[in-house]
């Protein structure tokens, strides 16, 4: 067994280098597996040694702490195995490779169902442990097999697919905190044009809202379904779109989306910015909303105890009826 290239010297990397956000301190130890049985051994090794640690994918759904971290991470950037199983759309892909990348693998072997996946940040992982979506397309749609390894270091192989992925931004693994190390899927052969289409609609629709311009983890806040009216659109309508807390800003285009001004915000200045944000839209709307941002190390204290806050919805207000209402009778956007 090969042992995972391990950086151990203090201070190891700056993680803000690997997340997509820019934000984050340095940690104890950093892995960079290249195999599961790489991931078997730094789990292992972590465990012997009684240390915390987390998984980092892309870090694009992620903020990570600007404190030093006295844990370990495992990163899955290395874990970039992509092949076809068969001729009938089955392909195995390990957990680092980025989804565009699997978006055109997919695309160039005459298969369709993943075109929606076509810069979709991030790597097959953290989207499996997501089950991100979007433009009609969810991960659980086309996900048969899951390989993963459990907090002990064992190996583990999900062939249930609806056992894992629990609905709307929900997983099993993230009560489990199972580490995938690789999955494998089924697409269907068929029109590559119209998969190609939808690849190029993706990409010009992301671009289009501004969605690159700066680092960001996507949406901050989840939809909730029950409220009838995406969290954008409640967030949008507080008016809160030009306030700012250092160099973390509200993106003009997407109210759900905070943005690192060059990456010079820090994540300290992420949270507190989107603090204000769930304070305005309970304010104006009696919603709570909940993070889809997942917090990677440990905040401060303060900081902590505010993010971990749950308050009741309100009575509902004429004016979320209002807005529900100009919601419902918006057009459905293509696709
Ligand atoms: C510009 C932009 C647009 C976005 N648009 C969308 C969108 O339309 N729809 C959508 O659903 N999301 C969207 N996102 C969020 C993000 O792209 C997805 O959630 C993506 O699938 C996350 O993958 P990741 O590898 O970056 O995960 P990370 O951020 O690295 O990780 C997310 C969580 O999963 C854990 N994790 C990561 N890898 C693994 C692994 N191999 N095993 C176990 N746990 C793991 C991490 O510890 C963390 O808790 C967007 C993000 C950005 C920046």
């Amino acid at each position: 067994m090969t042992k995972a290239e391990t950086e151990t010297t203090k201070p190891v990397k700056r993680l803000g280098s690997l997340a997509y956000y820019k934000t984050g301190g340095t940690c104890a130890r950093l892995y960079l597996p290249k195999s599961i049985e790489e991931i078997q051994s730094a789990v292992r090794e972590i465990r012997s040694l009684s240390q915390p640690f987390f998984v980092l994918g892309g870090g694009t759904n992620s903020l990570v702490c600007d404190d030093t971290w006295p844990g370990a991470v495992i990163a899955l950037t290395h874990m970039g195995g992509l092949h076809a199983l068969d001729k009938n759309g089955g392909i195995f892909c390990e957990a680092g490779v980025d989804n565009s990348e699997f978006a055109r693998f997919a695309v160039d072997h005459g298969l369709t169902g993943a075109g929606w996946m076509n810069r979709l940040p991030g790597q097959m992982g953290g989207t499996v442990r997501m089950n991100a979506r979007c433009y009609g397309g969810e991960i659980s749609q086309i996900v048969k097999k899951i390989t993963c390894v459990d907090m002990k270091g064992e190996v583990v192989v999900h062939d249930e697919p609806t056992k894992v992925f629990r609905g709307y931004k929900d997983t099993s693994f993230m009560q489990t905190g199972e580490i995938i190390a690789a999955v494998e899927i089924k697409l269907e052969p068929g029109d590559t044009a119209a998969t190609q289409e939808l690849m190029k609609f993706c990409e010009d629709d992301r671009v289009l809202k501004g969605q690159f311009t700066h680092p960001s983890c996507g949406c901050v806040f989840k939809n909730d379904y029950t409220v009838g009216v995406p969290s954008g659109m409640l967030l949008e309508a507080t008016g809160i779109k030009s306030l700012t807390r250092g160099s973390a800003a509200i993106s003009p285009q997407h109210a759900n989306f905070v943005f690192n001004l060059h990456g010079a915000a820090s994540s300290r200045d992420i949270v507190e910015l989107t603090l204000m944000m769930r304070e305005a839209v309970y304010t104006r709307f009696g919603v709570w909303l909940e993070y889809e941002m997942e917090i990677l190390g440990e905040l401060p204290d303060d900081l902590a105890k505010s993010l971990r806050e749950v308050r009741a919805r309100k009575p509902e207000t004429p004016e979320l009826a209002v807005l529900r209402a100009k919601f419902s009778a918006k057009p459905a956007s293509k696709p």
